[in-house]
């Protein structure tokens, strides 16, 4: 499958989990996960990214769709996205399909993505004028006719129309948290919104999945953060949390995920984990994944 330095290196590191040749069981159907927080900076573009390669990596077929005008996914992905590339934009603005901008991620098979330029940052206002304005993006995906395992959609840190388009498209929110004082205030109101949509535009729309990212064990704060946030969600957590890590912050400015740029870290097995937890929870309705996540997750 690798035939990059970089490929058989990534490969090297899902075999360190010593779980590569069980693989991950594959959606019935695609899970399209609106990775969101409106808070800027708590790991919304890292998460999307690493657990996206970390899928692909594992056989599954992603794609990532880049929803926030900095392109920052776009650039962690090594992905071209100068003003002149077609983009999200035009899927958005101008309705043009999905599959004339997606681009394949460079040393990761089965990884791709659709990339955001900086028109981006006009969509927000100009989507206002135009009809479905909400549901321009779920138009687009479901005229997609590749067949995917996962879509992640990384939203940029508010909650104007393109988050809302995101939340049109999805079945399952994604909620990074930072483990930090601040954490949990701004998260009524991302609720709030996903209980809008669910009620207004798309029923099946749930938070399935809360992620605490840049945890620092050694610090009283991070883990009374983590205790806060385990007991307001409970099941939606997952067990796994992404430790602070110079590795993964210096990923992005290679174009690379942590996956690939260093396999055996902290960071990148972290990714790792949270993933294959992520895939074998499934949708909620797979109880029989979520029994075996916790027969088989003693370590
Ligand atoms: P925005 O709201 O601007 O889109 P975001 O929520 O997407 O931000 P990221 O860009 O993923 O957040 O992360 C913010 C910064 O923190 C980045 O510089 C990133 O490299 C760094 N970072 C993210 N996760 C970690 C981690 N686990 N360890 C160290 N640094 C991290
Ligand atoms: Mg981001």
């Amino acid at each position: 499958m690798d035939d990059t330095p970089i490929g058989r290196a990534a490969q090297l590191a899902v075999e360190a989990l010593g779980r590569a040749g069980q693989g991950l069981p594959r959606p019935e159907q695609t899970r399209v996960m609106v990775v969101a927080n409106q808070k800027g900076g708590v790991g919304k573009t890292t998460t999307t990214v690493n657990l996206a390669a970390s899928l692909a990596l594992h056989g599954a077929r992603v794609l990532v769709i880049d929803l926030d005008p900095q392109g920052n996914a776009s650039t962690a992905l090594g992905v071209d996205h100068h003003a002149e590339v077609p983009s999200v934009y035009d899927v958005l603005v101008e309705a043009k399909p999905l599959a004339e901008v997606v681009q394949p991620v460079p040393d990761v098979e089965g990884l791709f993505c659709a990339p955001a330029t900086i028109d981006l940052a006009g969509a927000e206002i100009e989507l206002v004028s135009l009809v479905a304005r909400e549901s321009r993006l779920k138009r687009a995906i479901d005229a997609y006719e590749q067949p995917l395992d996962y879509i992640f959609i990384d939203c940029p840190p508010s909650l104007g129309l393109l988050t809302v388009n995101a939340m049109v498209a999805g079945n399952e929110v994604l909620i990074p948290i930072q483990c930090e004082y601040y954490a949990l205030e701004g998260l009524g109101q991302l609720l709030h919104n996903v209980d809008l949509v669910r009620g207004h535009l798309n029923p099946r729309l749930h938070v399935s999945t809360i992620l605490l990212t840049m945890y620092d064990g050694r610090t009283r704060l991070a883990s009374q953060v983590a205790d806060e946030v385990r007991g307001h969600f409970g099941a939606e957590v997952l067990r796994t949390s992404i430790p602070r890590s110079v590795r993964i912050s210096e990923a992005p400015s290679y174009g690379q995920t942590v996956l690939t740029y260093d396999p055996g870290s902290s960071g990148s097995l972290s990714y790792l984990e949270a993933a294959r937890e992520m895939a074998l929870r499934g949708m909620p309705r797979q109880g029989e994944a979520h029994h075996e996540r916790h027969d088989g997750g003693a370590q």
